[in-house]
């Protein structure tokens, strides 16, 4: 009894198409098309569209199903999300790169607030007035 639900197979004369209410997948021949059919799915009343591409029928081998359809679509979706992951990491790079960047630059200021305080330390050693300056000065003197 299962052996009905089988799929049915496809060949070039045949219309795909799906239930507009339950979505079931239908195929039937092509005389049938813009008659109305029971949909075997809800049993609603289907009519049946036009065939969508028939000049490359003859030299394709295997018409478009709905399966090919959903994988060439899913392949585009893995693509896009190849993409996506893609651009996604060279966001990341590039903040890793700004991130080093900016750590480089806190270090070159932390150093250069080292070079300011010898700086300082440099020229408070040249002029007198400080503690020990003062005294060694004095002691010169005397
Ligand atoms: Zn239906």
């Amino acid at each position: 009894m299962s052996d009905t639900n089988k799929a049915p197979e496809i060949g070039p004369r045949d219309i795909v198409f799906s239930c507009p209410v339950c979505q079931k997948n239908m195929v039937v021949d092509e005389v049938a098309e813009g008659l109305t059919v029971e949909c075997p799915g809800c049993g609603g009343a289907v009519i049946v569209p036009a065939k969508a591409n028939t000049s490359v029928e003859t030299s394709a081998p295997a018409p478009a199903s709905t399966d090919s359809k959903l994988s060439a679509l899913i392949s585009k979706l893995k693509e896009l999300q190849t993409q996506r992951t893609e651009i996604s990491t060279n966001i990341v790079a590039r903040l890793n790169d700004i991130n080093r960047q900016m750590v480089l630059l806190a270090r070159l200021e932390n150093t250069h607030q080292q070079v300011m305080q010898e700086w300082n330390r440099v020229l408070a050693d040249l002029r007198p007035g400080t503690g020990a300056a003062g005294n060694s000065q004095a002691n010169f003197k005397g």
